[in-house]
């Protein structure tokens, strides 16, 4: 199954919201493709019943390290289970980096939300630096293995492949080492994993839009994208959804 799942940020707002919901209601949403939206906690309530009529998958985009107890400002992962979330993004590179989070957390909160049952979206990509100085390969397993270590299930894994410098730059990844590095990772996982890596889900994340999107998804080796800044608008981001088909 191939994944689309738009990453709202802290970009969105009551109004933005209401208009994404009403033009995702004139349409008619694609069967091929599993949906989502990974939208802030505040918002989890407000959208969640347009997307589970429109069979789409509500996400957050954060959770805590820990199960329960004293963390002020905290949610953790069984609130988002109560709230009817089915999927979290862990990992993402705004959080590594402007939040500190080390592959330590991330590999402590992937195992809070298989806890819990939910899908963990787990984000992992190289810098500018990293791949200029040809990293990406070192870096790509270096946080696959930190980020799942110890963990055996991973029938409910979703990775995104997300180069840090083609996040939110307009500039996306070549196709040649989209195909590359995912296929890098595959081969990663197949040796973590045996054959139960097949059934994790590889997604291409960086500047999507829909002028880039249907080169990306002629790739076999990609399952799908995680789309930030074109996931806005409920139009545009319908229109990467069609150029899967
Ligand atoms: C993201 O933040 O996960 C992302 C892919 O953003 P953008 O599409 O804006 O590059």
């Amino acid at each position: 199954m191939k994944y689309i799942i738009a990453n709202w940020k802290m970009s969105i707002d009551d109004a933005k919201i209401d208009k994404f919901l009403n033009t995702l209601k004139t349409q008619v949403s694609s069967k091929n493709v599993v949906c989502g939206v990974a939208t802030p906690f505040v918002y989890i309530n407000k959208v969640l019943p347009t997307l589970s009529q429109y069979h789409w998958l509500v996400g957050a985009q954060n959770v805590s390290f820990a199960e329960s107890g004293a963390y002020t400002g905290e949610i953790s992962a069984k609130m988002l289970r109560e709230q009817g979330v089915n999927f979290c993004i862990v990992g993402h590179s705004e959080r590594r980096v402007m939040f500190g989070e080390t592959d330590e957390i991330v590999n402590t909160k992937i195992q809070r939300l298989l806890e819990q049952n939910l899908t963990p979206l787990l984000c992992i990509g190289e810098t500018l630096e990293q791949h200029e100085q040809n990293k990406t390969n070192l870096v790509l397993k270096k946080q696959l293995q930190s980020d799942l270590a110890d963990i055996k299930y991973v029938d409910k894994l979703i990775i995104a492949y997300e180069p840090v410098w083609a996040i939110g730059t307009g500039k996306s990844a070549s196709t040649k080492d989209i195909q590359q590095n995912i296929l890098f990772i595959k081969q990663t996982l197949g040796k973590m994993y045996g054959d139960k890596s097949q059934d994790i889900t590889v997604l291409y994340g960086g500047s999507v839009n829909p002028k880039n999107a249907q080169s990306i998804f002629l790739l076999n080796c990609v399952d799908g994208a995680l789309v930030g800044g074109a996931s806005l608008d409920c139009q545009k981001f319908l229109d990467i959804v069609h150029s899967m088909q």
